[in-house]
């Protein structure tokens, strides 16, 4: 078993390596912690696995007990290497890849005998937004993601309306899929421990008919509105496009809301209303 301090240190000396800082690494040393991911994930025999940063293979070993097949992307050279030696299995297909660089539609006959695949993954912090949207655009039939992410950013990808979590990333991910917290999991559950404690999320993309011909537009519309946190709606729709605040106020009062809301106290399905509304003003 890889997933322990002792085993994680050892195979790293073995290799003469350190975890790389620049890729993200660090490595999961917590088996209780691995099992309680395979628990939620709810992954079986039927299971095709998309890995992202398989690392040493501690997730990775425990995956492809687990599932049917199990596909990994890591962008380390030395972490193929080490893998290659390690996971004894022979379901695990490893493809040395920036996974934002990744043509997925490629690589999915490799599922075809699977029932279904899901994607289960300690991602590299620093690119965590990045891949989570990357696969949240793709159009194919992978829609049920486990990511461990850092704890402040699950809180936000995961934020609901009236709560300081709440801004434009959870709106963005709110819009076309469904996130919740599956569970917290400390710093030390990790090699080297990171400065920050992580949670486990669950994201299932969701196709919720909200009618928007131009996906793009709209998000950089959610953004605009969070820009100035402290701000009112309106005073962040005057100061990013060109329309006066008294236009947008009759915009907010057709709907029934007071001049003074912030977009903190708004639903997806509000905002979606306000900015077909805001489309039609500025035709
Ligand atoms: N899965 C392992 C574990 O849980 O112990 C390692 C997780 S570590 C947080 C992140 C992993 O992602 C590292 O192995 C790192 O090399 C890899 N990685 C970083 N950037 C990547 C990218 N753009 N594409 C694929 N893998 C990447």
């Amino acid at each position: 078993m890889i997933a322990n301090l002792n085993e994680t240190k050892k195979i790293l000396a073995k290799y003469d390596l350190q975890a790389k800082k620049k890729f993200g690494q660090n490595f999961l040393i917590d088996s209780n912690i691995i099992n309680k991911i395979i628990e939620e994930s709810k992954i079986d025999k039927n299971c095709g696995v998309i890995e992202i940063g398989p690392g040493i293979g501690s997730l990775t070993e425990k995956l492809s007990e687990s599932a049917k097949k199990v596909l990994c992307y890591e962008i380390d050279e030395d972490m193929i290497e080490i893998l290659k030696d390690n996971i004894k299995t022979n379901n695990v297909k490893i493809i040395k890849q920036d996974f934002l660089k990744a043509d997925l539609s490629k690589e999915l006959d490799y599922f075809s005998d699977c029932e279904n695949i899901k994607v289960v993954s300690n991602l590299p912090y620093y690119i965590t937004t990045p891949i989570i949207f990357k696969l949240l655009e793709e159009k194919n039939e992978i829609n049920d993601f486990y990511f461990m992410v850092q704890k402040e950013v699950g809180q936000r990808l995961t934020g609901k309306k009236n709560s300081k979590d709440y801004n434009s990333l959870s709106v963005a991910i709110d819009f076309q899929a469904n996130a919740r917290i599956c569970f917290f999991v400390e710093r030390n559950c990790f090699y080297p421990a990171p400065n920050v404690d992580s949670v486990i999320i669950n994201i299932q993309k969701e196709q919720k008919n909200y009618d928007i011909d131009n996906q793009k537009d709209f998000l950089r519309f959610v953004q605009n509105i969070f820009q100035l946190r402290r701000k009112t709606f309106v005073n962040n729709v005057s100061s990013q496009y060109h329309i006066n605040k008294e236009e947008v106020i009759k915009l907010l009062e057709k709907r029934g809301y007071k001049p003074t809301i912030r977009s903190e106290e708004l639903s997806t399905a509000e905002i979606v209303t306000l900015y077909k509304d805001f489309l039609l003003t500025n035709e």
